[in-house]
């Protein structure tokens, strides 16, 4: 027998109905790319993003075609976001940090048919236009009066080819599987993929993030994604945001710690998300400052694996509750979140921190497992760790135009990353499975290591990457970035390091650089590092 209810797609258009019909007056604010703060609300934004479905079906945009965007986080690229989905063009984000030939690729491997971008972006574009065949127009997301004189092909400014629309128009209907999103990863080795999400995946991937141990964003919170919506579907926020009926408030093109706190205090920012690079900028300003975050009640660390003096500081000098997070563009990207339990209760405040340092727990709708190269299956102990596996409705699949099958027999997509889980579920990253160090036949984890790093005093930034060895096959070689206007010495690192780890996962030698280089989503590029420091020979006596 099937059931008797209705049948209502799930589609990404109907939660910024849901936010103008019944939250339309809550603010979305933006810190415009031109530079001064812009005010609008879901009703307007709502109005707003009809039109641009309207002008986007008369220029001949149609279900399955893909629009890309090259833009900041601001009102119109949420408008747009909305606009392209509603007539079931795929919006596809594409991040603007990676290199131009790239870019290129991506663009033409999606077969976009349009382009819009933000004005920082115009002379990057007009750079590879000649390698963009396929796009047939360029909307430069600007008003008349700041449009550019360009050499773009049929380029028009996004305010005066929506003014050519009078928003009576309806939404498009269609099958909650069709696709919605595309998102490229940074493809650290070979190509990037494309990840297609749908509208049923967007939709689901919003209401898991919307309970209350994941982001749990409710009406009553002021939401900054710091993350850029071009990062992994922009970790759901625009979606979450507007379904729950929070105030939105989007950075723009300004990622600093000062503009980032300057937004979070005057709009009193209630929960935040971003990767722990604008995370340190944020505490390098606020400690410049002595300013605090008075408002600020939760913030999402992920991205990268979480320092445990990040999350120390934000808790406990500005009593921030950190949700230390997991996840990857090929999962929307939520995979697990960190948030206690009563069993936690407890716990002396060292033992909690060290609870909150693993990336936490999958919500319903993610399942996770860790295996061993054969496939089977391994305990849920704290300790053995394997191939972390993940199956679920906002999990890929397959890649876009790439046959290849990335499901195992039973349905899991391995993810690339080692880890273990404990018995209450909590998963802890040991490592990407390809910068892991192989010493003597055991494992080290560069994350454990450069996240004790970080807890020394004078050190900003961390990385660890294995270098080749006689003996050992590999051994750690640390890289620190010093804080501004300190001096550590290797001894100092060294000694603060000594008795906290394993003796044989210490580092063989320190090298001290200005700057650690980052992938396009703020990652340390560990590949970059190899190369490097290939040639870099450790002191004798190591391991
Ligand atoms: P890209 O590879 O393009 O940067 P993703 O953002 O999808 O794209 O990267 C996902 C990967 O980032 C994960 O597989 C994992 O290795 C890493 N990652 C994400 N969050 C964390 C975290 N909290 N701790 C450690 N690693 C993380």
């Amino acid at each position: 027998m099937r059931g008797l209810m209705q049948d209502w797609p799930l589609l990404c258009h109907k939660i910024i109905d849901h936010a103008a019909l019944n939250h339309g007056g809550r603010a979305v604010v933006s810190r415009s790319v031109e530079g001064p703060i812009h005010r609008t609300t879901y009703r307007e934004l709502h109005g707003r993003a009809l039109k641009v479905a309207q002008r986007l079906d008369r220029d001949g945009i149609r279900l399955g075609d893909r629009v890309a965007t090259l833009a900041w986080n601001t009102w119109r690229h949420v408008e747009a976001w909305y606009g392209i989905m509603g007539i079931g063009a795929i919006c596809h984000t594409v991040n603007p940090r990676l290199f131009p030939e790239q870019i290129a690729w991506i663009i033409n491997h999606a077969g976009d048919r349009v382009l819009m971008l933000d004005l920082t972006f115009v002379p990057l574009v007009e750079k590879i236009a000649a390698q963009l065949p396929g796009i047939e127009r360029y909307i430069v997301l600007t008003d008349a009066a700041h449009m550019p004189a360009t050499s773009l092909n049929n380029a028009v400014a996004y305010e005066s080819w929506l003014a050519e629309a009078d928003g009576d128009f309806a939404w498009r209907e269609f099958d909650e599987n069709t696709a919605a999103g595309m998102c490229y990863t940074s493809g650290t080795t070979g190509n990037p993929k494309g990840v297609v999400y749908s509208h049923r995946s967007n939709v689901l991937h919003a209401l898991i993030t919307n309970t209350p141990d994941t982001f749990g964003s409710s009406a009553r919170d002021v939401v900054l994604p710091v993350v850029p919506m071009f990062h992994a579907n922009g970790w759901g926020l625009v979606f979450n945001a507007p379904m729950s009926g929070a105030k939105l408030v989007l950075p723009g093109a300004r990622l600093d710690g000062a503009s980032v706190y300057e937004l979070m205090a005057a709009e009193k920012v209630s929960f935040t998300a971003g990767v722990p690079t604008v995370w340190l900028m944020l505490l390098q300003h606020l400690e410049a400052t002595g300013a605090m975050l008075p408002d600020l009640k939760r913030m999402i660390i992920g991205g990268a694996a979480a320092p445990r003096s990040m999350i120390e500081t934000y808790e406990d000098k500005y009593g921030v509750e950190v949700r230390h997070s997991w996840g990857m563009t090929e999962m929307s990207p939520l995979g697990t979140v960190c948030t206690l339990t009563a069993d936690h209760d407890g716990l002396a405040a060292d033992q909690r921190l060290d609870v909150k340092t693993s990336q936490g727990r999958t919500p319903f709708m993610v399942e996770m497992e860790i295996t061993d190269d054969e496939g089977r299956v391994l305990p849920r102990d704290g300790a053995t760790f394997g191939r972390l596996k993940v199956r679920g409705p906002a999990v890929s699949s397959s890649y876009f135009r790439d046959a290849a099958d990335v499901l195992d027999g039973d349905g899991h997509f391995d993810t690339g990353d080692v880890a273990t889980i404990d018995a209450g579920g909590y998963m802890r990253i040991t490592d990407r499975s390809k910068d892991v160090i192989k010493s003597g036949g055991e494992w080290i984890s560069t994350i454990a290591l450069e996240n004790l790093a970080v807890g020394h005093p004078q050190v900003a930034e961390a990385a660890v990457i294995g270098i080749k060895h006689p003996k050992w096959d590999e051994r750690p070689l640390l890289i620190v970035v010093p804080k501004p206007g300190q001096v550590p010495t290797r001894e100092d690192i060294l000694g603060f390091m000594t008795g906290r780890v394993a003796k044989w996962w210490m580092p063989d030698d320190v090298v001290f650089v200005d700057e650690i280089p980052h992938t396009a989503t703020g990652k340390i590029k560990k590949t970059a590092l190899r190369d490097i420091f290939r040639d870099h020979v450790l002191p004798a006596g190591g391991g």
